[in-house]
């Protein structure tokens, strides 16, 4: 069971915990791994810390630090079957998808890798000859990065390429639902040549295993993406030390359609936003905001297709998409789409898990659409997670907008229209952090991900995603120094 990694060494939990790691798909024994304590974390903190403080890394020119991070993309892009499979056995997501991940994980360590080469502080002139002036900047120590199971290598590739590109040290504890392509990870940055000490894992759960990357002195910053429940009280146990703090915390985001959009691909789109990945995505496209003259048309063309949607494990070449992470989170999606009927929403199709007995073994929901919604409801107001779509209806742009905006979250949106100044009228006064013009989930390593509101704070990928993780330091020299007789010597 070694496969905790702390201070460049595989070790057994103190404790000597384990845990079962089974498929979400049929409930077959993926693994066991290791379950580390409280006391392991402990100790990949102060190896962290000792690496950082003591060892090469955050002194190894930005220059080798980005050319590690592209032998690190290679490796990835090597190994990108065993990585996919790896993950689709933890998530029960299909391979192909998966593979799609591991090609945006080895694009993630790429561009860390180019703006690590290229990046440099600043010369400020300040028009003297006597002194200097310069803007540098600086990794921040160690950080403690805590990831989701949703996508558990490109989560963790977000906040692993660009601390290790700013030359931190860091401690990463993945969810405890899928730990395996994390351990993959730490070996393909043990080969290519990481020095000891820089990458620390702890497996485990929250509570243990990584709360004390929040409570902890000696980390610098704890990186966080999952719920908004799990962030908050992070980010109280991270103000006793002042802690930098980087959240993502979801969203529940309106597709917002107008009633002169090309509705055939607004339909398209609507459903990949939602049940992508049976919804479980931070920016899927739960909320349908549909104006109110197209919205019989459209939704039935919705519920048509969704009705149509065919589950299936990871290797299922005829699946569309796969089943919910476990039992605990069906469990929370029946009772999110329950609470919207309570509270009036009518259901137009799935509600329930099929009947397919092929099915049975594994944790599969049916793509599910509630109309009649209003902002307000449960089901409309907290993130299900899961493949559930709400419809809200609106008549003209101010109220479309208000509808969108009438959210705690703020991750993401989109709005379809053949309108161009309208779609970028409505695109500015949406107050979420990337807005989609008709379209749905495309993103790039190159523009910041990141939410309004409570949907977190910071951001991640883009040059920003970097500077999350270091310091911006301004550094003046004064180059002729002599006496200065500001008071009559
Ligand atoms: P979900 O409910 O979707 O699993 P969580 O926010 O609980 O989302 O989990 C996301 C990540 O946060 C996982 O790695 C999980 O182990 C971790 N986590 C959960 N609770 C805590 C906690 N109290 N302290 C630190 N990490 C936690």
């Amino acid at each position: 069971m070694t496969q905790l990694l702390i201070g460049g060494e595989w070790r057994d939990p103190v404790a000597g915990g384990r845990r079962e790691i089974r498929c979400p798909a049929d409930g077959s024994l993926v693994a066991t791994v290791a379950e580390a304590g409280r006391a392991d974390t402990l100790a990949a903190i102060a190896a962290a810390r000792q690496a950082f403080d003591e060892g090469p890394w955050p002194r190894t020119p930005a220059v080798e630090r980005g050319a590690l991070l592209h032998r690190v993309a290679e490796l990835i892009a090597r190994d990108k079957k065993e990585l996919a499979r790896a993950e689709s056995l933890d998530t029960g997501k299909r391979v192909v998808e998966s593979e799609y991940d591991i090609d945006d994980v080895a694009a993630c360590f790429r561009y860390y890798a180019g703006i690590a080469a290229t990046d440099a502080g600043r010369v400020i002139d300040t028009g003297r000859a006597d002194a200097i002036s310069r803007i540098v900047h600086e990794p921040l120590g160690v950080c403690g990065l805590i990831t989701p199971w949703n996508y558990p290598l490109l989560q963790t590739s977000w906040k692993v390429a660009p601390a290790l590109a700013a030359g931190n040290a860091f401690v990463l504890k993945p969810s405890e639902l899928t730990p395996s392509t994390a351990i993959l990870l730490m070996r393909l940055l043990e080969e290519a040549g990481l020095p000891a000490g820089v990458a620390n894992l702890v497996l485990g759960a929250g509570p243990e295993a990584g709360a004390p990357l929040a409570e902890h002195p000696d980390v610098d910053l704890v990186s966080f993406t999952g719920s908004l429940p799990t962030g908050r009280a992070l980010m109280a146990a991270a103000s006793a030390t002042v802690k930098r703090v980087a959240l993502e915390l979801g969203g529940k985001n309106p597709n917002v359609v107008f009633a002169d959009a090309d509705l055939e691909t607004a339909v398209d789109f609507a459903l990949t936003a939602v049940f992508l990945h049976s919804g479980q995505v931070c920016s899927a496209g739960a909320r349908l905001v549909v104006e109110e003259s197209i919205h019989d048309e459209l939704v039935d063309e919705i519920v048509a297709r969704a009705a149509r949607i065919r589950l299936g494990g990871p290797f299922d070449p005829e699946a569309e998409t796969g089943a919910l992470i476990s039992a605990a989170h069906l469990a929370k999606v029946e009772g999110y789409v329950a609470a919207g009927l309570a509270e009036g929403a009518v259901l137009l199709c799935g509600g329930r898990q099929p009947d397919d007995p092929k099915l049975a073994g594994g944790f599969f929901y049916l793509p599910t659409v509630l109309d009649g919604c209003r902002p307000g409801m449960t089901v409309v107001r907290d993130e299900s997670f899961g493949p559930v779509l709400t419809v809200e209806t609106f008549t003209g742009e101010d109220e479309a907008v208000r509808i969108a905006n009438d959210t705690d979250y703020g991750l993401a949106g989109a709005v379809w229209t053949r309108d161009a100044g309208k779609a970028q009228r409505v695109a500015g006064r949406l107050r979420h952090g990337t807005v989609w013009i008709n379209d749905y989930h495309p993103y790039v390593p190159q523009a910041e991900w990141g939410g309004f509101k409570q949907s977190g704070i910071g951001r991640e990928l883009g040059p920003k995603g970097l500077d999350e993780y270091r310091e911006t330091k301004h550094i003046w020299q004064n180059i002729d120094p002599h006496p200065q007789h500001w008071f009559r010597p």
